[in-house]
């Protein structure tokens, strides 16, 4: 299996990064993309990959700079990004997006940094992971005049049926986390079940959103994705080995990893 998407380099989980790979390869996890959220991580998360991705657990970073992040970054932000981006070991841009819930940053400022890594992708020729939140109509309108054919996933989703809906019938891939097992997540199992295979991930997002059962555990860490692989794998009628199967291969095509 792989942990689509994690942020390894936030704390608490770097400084106990052996344990938590040791754990993650006892619980069947292959590789990890850690997902870089500001210029500085970026370089974190790149230097992760290179000293401690070469064990049991692959780590593949990303470069992204998060909505959170938008109001901060500083001249030049996006020639560093576009440099960063073009690197072989970088697998996808983000994560980028909108994020409406939380307003960290000014919504033009968002959407102008989300506009300019999208067209960083285009010029890298990566693929993108979409960060989503209370933005539905706004970010598939950025998405609309992105011109490229480019693999784009939304992350942690968590919207409603309809909206998946209009995700998936864009070309858009969609990654589910533990909020699918949560108990009020009804609606969330739903989409797990209208998410075509060739369209589907998971991730844990840790150290967030720990699943059911260890949904108090914190942090949440990559050896948790089972849990939620094995949820998705129950609302599809499915085992979760098959699951396991499909979205490994599913993330390995997504981010052209090589296993
Ligand atoms: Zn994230």
């Amino acid at each position: 299996m792989i942990d689509s998407h994690c942020h390894l380099t936030y704390e608490p989980l770097l400084c106990q990064i052996d344990a938590i790979l040791a754990r993650a390869a006892a619980a069947g996890v292959r590789g990890c993309v850690t997902v870089g959220t500001s210029i500085d991580d970026i370089g974190r998360a790149i230097e992760l990959a290179a000293t401690r991705g070469g064990g049991d657990v692959r780590i593949w970073p990303t470069a992204g700079v998060h909505p959170h992040e938008a109001g901060k970054v500083e001249a030049a932000w996006d020639g560093r990004l576009e440099s960063l981006a073009r690197r072989a070991d970088i697998v996808a841009v983000g994560e980028t997006g909108l994020d409406y819930h939380y307003d960290f940053a000014e919504r033009g400022v968002q959407r102008r940094v989300f506009q300019r890594e999208l067209e960083i992708a285009v010029e890298a020729n990566k693929p993108v992971i979409i960060h989503c939140r209370e933005a539905h109509a706004d970010t598939l309108d950025v998405l609309r005049g992105f011109p490229s054919p480019q693999r784009v996933v939304f992350h942690c989703f968590t919207g409603t049926p309809a909206e998946a809906g209009e995700i998936l019938s864009r070309g858009h891939w969609i990654s589910l986390t533990g909020v699918v097992t949560f108990k009020k997540s009804d609606a969330l199992r739903e989409v797990a079940r209208m998410i075509p295979a060739g369209r589907l991930m998971v991730e844990t997002d840790s150290p967030y959103l720990s699943p059911e059962p260890l949904r108090s555990a914190r942090p949440n860490e990559p050896a948790h994705v089972m849990h939620t692989a094995r949820c998705i794998a129950a609302v599809r009628g499915t085992t979760l080995e098959a699951l396991d199967e499909l979205t490994t291969a599913n993330a390995a095509r997504f981010f052209g990893l090589t296993l």
